[in-house]
């Protein structure tokens, strides 16, 4: 039999992407920073992280290299975390610049940088956090402690006029209220730590799995904060080639001049690249084709990945029908058997996003003709959508106000709604707590 490992399609898959690029030698190593220019234009790494912790590699997904740019949206994290969104927002825009990473354009009166995932935001938002934060941070997204590559900081901390130039400028103008010399170490330093395609992985599903390690289990950044950062990612990740990006790949990204790229598709999984020549934004060549690939042979674009769409409703029954494993006299069958339908049960199966729990209460309110009772068997839900809580305790509440009882079961007893009036961990309590109130209520007994 063939082993167990060799079933699983993915590996092949992004074998498959890989020997399909390898051989593309368009595009050129970065030289601006000289020890960069040491890069072998045949170096390719592929590596897929779910969110549950599984990563696939594929070619050299474990080769080394300095993490540049791609670590922009970790420190942004970070800062978030640090300082909260407004305050950052004030400092830092998050307007796509169109311009290149380099540029040096900043608001005319403010001296605010537009974005931070080109370099004048990113030093500014460096700025913000100390380096013992960023070293720690960057590594609890990667699970794993991270080297910095001295000779490429060196390299870049020797050569790095033109980042002096813009640090120099939001300085003059005020945004930028650190020691130049200073911030612009802590810059140098972040730019050069060392990671590979599988930790740009890992650190992308973190983002992609609301800010939680899917390997570790540490919850690095809140899940706000992680969402905002996909955000930025989403519009300003790609440079002047971002829009372009985002509609033809449509995954939150960035990209460095070692040749990496992170993406992520939220609630799905993360992906890191890492391919040395670039094209002439500075986004690596092969991982932009791949990710290209990837996204349009899946459908992994982010405006396609839709809620379940499918009804969420797996059965619904009336205590007619169907009965608790209560023992019940001859006369409370009979009784059962006869007005039963005023207990209702659903069982509902999958993830409740929008569009699923609002046909699931609109359903609901169609049909509640002599109805008294409504069991709502949440027990195979998966993912439970704020919005869906929302609706369906809103729900609730206006059937309490209606004279009908709202009853739920939750085996994992969440706690999800506050308004049903009984909650129960089985089906079957459930249903013996309605056929009580309904006999009660037919024999008149209290
Ligand atoms: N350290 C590099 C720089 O500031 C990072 C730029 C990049 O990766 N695009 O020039």
């Amino acid at each position: 039999m063939a082993d167990m490992a060799d079933l699983n399609p993915i590996p092949d898959l992004l074998a498959g992407l890989y020997d399909g690029l390898a051989g593309d030698q368009s595009g050129e190593v970065a030289t601006y920073i000289p020890q960069l220019s040491h890069a072998d234009p045949s170096w390719f790494g592929i590596a897929l992280a779910t969110l549950d912790g599984h990563v696939y590699p594929a070619g050299a997904a474990e080769r080394t290299f300095t993490i540049q740019s791609v670590s922009k949206p970790f420190v942004y994290a970070l800062a978030l975390a640090g300082c909260g969104l407004d305050a950052v927002i004030e400092r830092i825009g998050v307007e796509p610049s169109g311009d290149a990473f380099n540029a040096i354009r900043l608001e005319p009166q403010t001296g605010r940088p537009p974005n931070p995932m080109v370099n004048a935001g990113a030093i500014l938002t460096t700025s913000l956090v100390s380096w013992e934060r960023i070293r720690a941070g960057l590594g609890a997204f990667a699970g794993r402690d991270l080297d910095i590559d001295l000779a490429v900081y060196d390299s870049e901390r020797l050569t790095g006029d033109r980042n002096r130039a813009i640090a120099y400028l939001m300085r003059n103008a005020g945004s930028l209220t650190t020691d130049v010399d200073e911030t612009l170490d802590v810059y140098f330093r972040q730019c050069a730590i060392l990671v590979t395609a599988r930790d740009l992985a890992v650190m992308a599903a973190t983002l992609a799995n609301a800010g939680v390690n899917p390997i570790t289990g540490v919850a690095v950044v809140g899940p706000d904060v992680a969402a905002d950062v996909l955000t930025v990612m989403a519009t300003c990740g790609m440079y002047d080639f971002a829009g372009e990006w985002l509609l033809r790949v449509g995954l939150p990204a960035k990209s460095g001049v070692s040749g990496g790229i992170a993406a992520a598709l939220p609630g799905q999984f993360g992906i890191g690249l890492f391919s040395p020549p670039l094209d002439a934004r500075g986004n690596s060549v092969r991982a932009i084709a791949a990710c290209e690939e990837l996204s349009a042979r899946f459908g992994l674009h982010l405006m396609r990945s839709p809620d379940s769409s499918v009804p969420s409703l797996a059965d619904v029954v009336t205590a007619r029908t169907v009965r608790s494993s209560a023992a019940r006299t001859r006369t409370e069958r009979d009784i059962l058997t006869r007005s039963g339908g005023a207990i209702t049960i659903r069982g509902i199966l999958g993830d409740l996003g929008f569009a699923t729990a609002e046909r699931l209460v609109r359903e609901i309110a169609e049909h509640l003709d002599g109805v008294s009772w409504i069991v709502l068997d949440l027990d195979r839900v998966g993912r439970l959508h704020p919005v869906a809580e929302r609706l369906l305790d809103t729900l609730a509440s206006r059937l309490a106000d209606a004279g009908v009882t709202t009853v739920v079961t939750d085996r994992s007893s969440r706690g999800l709604l506050s308004y049903p009036d009984r909650q129960f961990v089985t089906r079957d309590e459930a249903l013996t707590w309605c056929e009580d109130a309904l006999l009660r209520r037919v024999t008149g007994t209290h």
